[in-house]
């Protein structure tokens, strides 16, 4: 079987026969890799810079990949929700087992951080020919959308952001007049796949959302915003044409890109920090936690997803391919055989939104 593998701690991966021998237990599925999603996540191993990046236990190697979509191969005998032949995406995290969460499937709550992650931490991932999981781990994948059912994650993360953005702002009245949420304004800062999810979901709800960069969009990016209804606005340009703001959602990390903003914050409005950096300095000051105390702000950062969030995400996949056509699957604009991985995984493909490799 060939994988593609790599020595947390060393820069670089290999494509490299594999055989992990692994066996289909009674409650297992074996399933064969159909695409694999490239996120930051997996530069960030590949380059040596994700220093929690572990193999699993009794491995020296880790087998990269946690998004991922796949053909059910065969089934152990006592699978009762899939059959050979159907789609499926994986979970990427496992609990620990200790702790609350974990042991009701919130995993991505975990308390002890003894969880593991396919790909990233403990577990070897999905970008191999084939891989054997448990059915608890899976969801299944409706035929009309196997086309971006790749994309199921990183959706299920943004579903998981935005359903505790609701839980948040039930701490009040949120909703508009017509009981939907029309007269409320989002930034998405950043305009990657999360950033898109992020504008998808909120107008989902029937925010009016502005996708935010420091540049102006790629045509696919233009496209995307116009067919979404989204307005993008280049913030380099100043920041003076944005409204009073709702709620924003920064999948940048970077501090330096919504501090700027956090001044068009209405009261009772929220921040979502989704994005992860490292080296961006911004200070704050003692005049900004006043505005955020004076005005009921909330801040909460989200990681993670657990299984109902994916099978949201399925959902919400299906209607958006229904509602908006190819705008969805344009976001796949790259695609390569595992042979030519380091197209995808050693750099970031210029107009990149999501790159894939198919196997
Ligand atoms: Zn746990």
């Amino acid at each position: 079987m060939k994988a593609i593998v790599v020595k947390p701690g060393t820069k670089g991966f290999e494509l490299k026969d594999y055989d992990l021998r692994e066996k289909l237990g009674d409650h297992q599925v074996m399933i064969k890799t159909l695409y694999n999603g490239i996120c930051g996540t997996d530069r960030g191993i590949v380059s040596s810079k994700l220093s929690f990046s572990r193999p699993q236990d009794g491995f020296s190697e880790l087998i990269l990949g946690h998004e991922a979509i796949g053909m059910v191969k065969e089934v152990g005998d006592n699978v009762v929700s899939f059959r050979k032949g159907d789609y499926v995406v994986p979970i990427v995290r496992r609990g620990c087992g200790e702790c609350l969460n974990c042991k009701v499937g919130r995993s991505d709550f975990c308390e002890t951080g003894k969880f593991v992650e396919a790909g990233i931490r403990g577990k070897n991932g999905f970008m191999r020919e084939e891989f054997v999981d448990d059915e608890a781990y899976l969801v299944k994948v409706p035929e009309a959308i196997k086309d971006i059912g790749v994309l199921t994650e990183p959706l299920s993360n943004v579903v998981k952001a935005i359903d505790e953005l609701f839980q948040v702002q039930r701490r009040m009245i949120w909703n508009c007049e017509d009981g939907a949420y029309s007269c409320r304004n989002a930034f998405v800062i950043g305009t990657g796949p999360i950033g898109i999810f992020f504008s998808l979901m909120l107008k989902t709800f029937g925010f009016n959302v502005y996708l935010l960069n420091r540049r102006d969009p790629s045509p696919k990016e233009e496209y995307i915003s116009r067919k979404i209804n989204a307005t993008f606005i280049n913030t380099s340009k100043g920041l003076s044409d944005l409204p009073k703001v709702d709620v924003i959602a920064d999948t940048s990390g970077f501090p330096s890109a919504f501090i700027p903003l956090l001044n068009k914050m209405n009261k009772n409005s929220a921040l979502i920090l989704f994005g992860t950096q490292s080296g961006d300095k911004t200070q704050i000051d003692a005049d900004l936690i006043t505005f955020f105390v004076e005005n009921n702000i909330a801040l909460f950062g989200s990681v993670n997803a657990n299984k109902l969030d994916f099978k949201e995400a399925i959902n919400y996949l299906t209607m958006w391919k229904e509602k908006y056509g190819d705008a969805l699957s344009s976001m796949i604009t790259t695609r390569v055989k595992p042979e030519e991985a380091s197209k995808i995984l050693l750099e970031k493909p210029s107009g990149e939104i999501k790159s894939v490799i198919e196997w």
